[in-house]
């Protein structure tokens, strides 16, 4: 897969409202560009099943993946005060929402229908972190918590069905 999935193009993975304002390039590097497009597959897979699984009303809008952060730069990573390993400065990792859906609803959505991930965080019930690797993918789910300023991480209970 050499294109960028007809939802998901290169620009949505460098968007980013703090390096527009810092006046950070995050334009994503040509060798992790294949990382970038994996994920890029990955969301339209996933967007083409909530549409098709998920949305009950077939008449009803499509409804769309909100990639709220793809690539970041070492730059850009430190400006927002991301992890160190991040994989988002791999072109690995990507946080996003759907409009209608609660982060916990995605998760066990994905869980269900869509796995292949490599590691997933349902981060502070705003927002799912997810990253896809080429090889070996850990299949983790977690729960990212604030408390006392830190962020604590925990496996998600799954719900028993
Ligand atoms: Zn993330």
């Amino acid at each position: 897969m050499e294109h960028f999935a007809p939802n998901f193009p290169r620009r949505e993975f460098e968007a980013s409202q703090t390096a527009v304002r810092r006046d950070i390039d995050n334009t994503i590097p040509q060798e992790l560009l294949p990382n970038a497009i994996r994920l890029s597959w990955w969301l339209q897979e996933l967007r083409n099943k909530i549409n098709r699984i998920y949305r009950t009303d077939s008449k009803a809008r499509e409804l769309p993946i909100i990639v709220t952060s793809g690539y970041r730069c070492p730059d850009l990573n430190k400006a927002i005060g991301g992890s160190t390993s991040s994989q988002h400065m791999k072109a690995q990792a990507v946080d996003f929402g759907v409009p209608g859906m609660t982060p916990r609803e995605l998760v066990d959505f994905i869980v269900k229908h869509h796995p292949g991930y490599d590691q997933m965080i349902e981060e502070f019930g705003r927002w799912v972190h997810v990253s896809v690797v080429a090889d070996s993918p850990r299949g983790e789910v977690l729960v990212a918590r604030k408390s006392g300023g830190k962020t604590s991480y925990s496996p998600l209970k799954q719900n028993s069905k």
